[in-house]
């Protein structure tokens, strides 16, 4: 399977859409926000650098990300694909992941961006702060996230479709998460076939 990048704004699924994926394809799955909420819960160094910025609702710095997505990436099973949910998330890490992968002789695959109104994004995360409990989703941590995702995230789009491995999927049309699904699973066959 050809590695796949999940892209789109906090709430957009990325995390839901990369389990179902994962399990489908036996791919995979690098969550960076998992891996530093593990960090977190694990008390650790990292854990604690990290934690003062998912906090406020900044970005860890892109040196630190860089190295441990590297870290994490070659600990994972060779040769089935690996999701990366949650990276890059600026173009600094977009240009490393691209140069990580080639030195390994691998490539970045398929980019799968998620367009989700913002008014749908707030109502899921804050029904995940009642489920879930995660300091980050509280309303006022939200704005914070959605801003910093419109000035350093969303102009990776682009990027992506200048790489030539964008391939959108918007809520408004698929209206349902399996509609949703079920185009993506068509999109990632057709690629892999
Ligand atoms: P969702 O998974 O619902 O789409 P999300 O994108 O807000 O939500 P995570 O991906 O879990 O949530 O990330 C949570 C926080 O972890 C971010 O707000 C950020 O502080 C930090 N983080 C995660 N990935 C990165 C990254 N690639 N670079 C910098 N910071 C990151
Ligand atoms: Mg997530």
């Amino acid at each position: 399977m050809k590695n796949i990048i999940i892209f789109g704004a906090p709430g957009s699924g990325k995390g839901t859409y990369s389990a179902e994926i994962a399990s489908r394809y036996g791919m995979g799955h690098i969550s960076t926000g998992d891996v530093l909420r593990a960090e977190i819960k694990e008390g650790t160094e990292l854990g604690r650098i990290a934690q003062g910025y998912i906090d406020n609702g900044q970005l860890i710095p892109d040196e630190l990300m860089i190295d441990i997505l590297a870290n994490k990436y070659d600990s994972m099973p060779a040769g089935q694909g690996v999701i990366f949910d949650g990276f890059p998330r600026t173009i600094a890490q977009a240009e490393a992941l691209k140069k990580m992968l080639a030195e390994r002789g691998h490539d970045l695959g398929m980019m799968i961006e998620l367009i989700v109104p913002e008014d749908v994004l707030m109502f899921r995360l804050l029904r995940r702060a009642g489920l879930e409990g995660r300091a980050d989703d509280n309303e006022e941590t939200i704005r914070k996230r959605f801003a910093v995702y419109h000035a350093q995230t969303e102009p990776l789009s682009r990027w992506f479709a200048e790489e030539g491995i964008r391939n959108t999927f918007d809520w408004d049309i698929c209206k349902t998460k399996e509609g949703m699904l079920e185009a993506i699973f068509k999109e990632i066959e057709k690629q892999n076939a």
